[in-house]
């Protein structure tokens, strides 16, 4: 076992087994020993490629995004431009560019805020935006902020959040927690905690034994932090990762290193931790703030967006394979049986204020 699978051991030998939440926290942001401490695990030669650094088409329609919200809140200045776990900092160059040629006003009056928990990623985006020519700050937390208006991007950020999962034993719903077998490894285990019957949707009494439901506090305050900011000091937002936009039962913890699954057990720390995002919970946290919420599929809002037209730009001046590769960008990112279906997107803003990108919303 390697060094934080031993950590983690003695952990669970002196206080019990740990939950789901608290091993992904663990592995995920270990100070010595973490993934996201200590790896770089973006691109081809990572572990898994985000939808940033697949193309600038995406970061271009994010930014065209947040442009158009800028615009629809009034114009606000001075304002926040804010991403939340901006790994390499991709994203944030392309949305800053696009920013600057849309509404150059909003370029000059904004300030550009990355709120980034490792320091080591934090160096990295530093690095990208190195000369781009803005006003950038890095933040721990979104509690550092300074306050006023926000418009705040995330990509895949929520999916890393620790979660918690429950399993259905029983008749009982108990905290699925990871201890030790008996060769000194790791494995499942069902521990005591249970879940409130008003956590559970109302056909929990019907899931078969061995039904797994997933919830995510981490997520929901983090919802509910940039809601209440939001509220209280105007702006919004836009969060896409993988998920559903209905809760349900199931099973979505998993692993990822070179760009296949892993164990989520074995080797703590050397393999990404995700779990899929439930956007019904996080927009129902929002709404809670008295915000409107939208949500959609990724593919849905990048087409809407005008991801054809930006692709038909791009590919114009180049010769046959560089527009072959701006084609096999746009079904990697808008495709149904890559990121287009899978992926979804929720977008948060005052009542009443309108969303572009989503098709139907007031
Ligand atoms: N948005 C990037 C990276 C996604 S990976 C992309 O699409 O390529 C998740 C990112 O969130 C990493 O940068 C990770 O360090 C960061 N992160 C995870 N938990 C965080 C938290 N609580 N606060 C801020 N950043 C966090």
């Amino acid at each position: 076992m390697n060094r934080l699978g031993q950590k983690i051991a003695r952990l669970v030998e002196t206080s019990g087994p740990i939950s789901v939440a608290d091993y992904m926290a663990i592995c995920l942001f270990d100070p010595a020993d973490g993934y996201y401490t200590t790896r770089d695990p973006f691109g081809a030669g990572g572990d898994f490629v985000t939808a940033p650094e697949i193309s600038q088409m995406f970061g271009e329609l994010v930014g065209a995004w947040l442009v158009a919200a800028w615009h629809a809140l009034g114009r606000p200045v001075p304002v926040t431009l804010a991403e939340i776990g901006p790994g390499r900092g991709t994203m944030m160059k392309d949305v800053i560019r696009t920013v600057g040629r849309l509404a150059p006003d909003l370029g000059h009056g904004a300030s550009f805020a990355l709120v980034e928990a490792s320091p080591r990623l934090a160096a990295l985006q530093k690095e990208t935006l190195r000369d781009i020519g803005a006003r950038l700050d890095w933040f721990e937390s979104l509690d550092a902020v300074p306050a006023g208006p926000l418009l705040v991007a995330c990509n895949e950020l929520f999916d890393a959040l620790p979660f918690r999962q429950f399993v259905r034993q029983d008749g009982r719903w108990l905290e699925r927690a990871v201890g030790l077998d008996d060769a000194g490894g790791f494995r499942f285990v069902a521990g005591t905690a249970t879940l409130e019957p008003g956590a559970l949707p109302p056909d929990a009494d019907q899931a078969p034994e061995g039904s797994i439901f997933e919830i995510a506090p981490a997520r929901d305050a983090l919802m509910d932090l940039i809601a209440g900011r939001l509220v209280g000091q105007g702006g919004a937002g836009i969060f896409f990762d993988y998920g559903h936009l209905r809760p349900g039962f199931g099973d979505t913890f998993q692993a990822v290193s070179r760009h296949g699954f892993a164990r989520v057990l074995e080797s703590p720390g050397a393999a990404d931790l995700t779990s899929h995002v439930d956007f019904d919970a996080l927009a129902s946290v929002a709404r809670a703030h008295g915000l409107a919420a939208h949500s959609a599929t990724q593919g849905e809002f990048l087409l809407a967006m005008g991801l054809l037209q930006r692709a038909g730009q791009l590919g114009a001046p180049l010769d046959e394979a560089g527009r072959a590769k701006i084609s096999a960008d746009v079904d990697r990112l808008a495709g149904p049986g890559a990121m287009g279906e899978l992926f979804k997107v929720l977008a948060i803003l005052p009542a009443g204020v309108p969303a572009a990108g989503f098709p139907g919303a007031s």
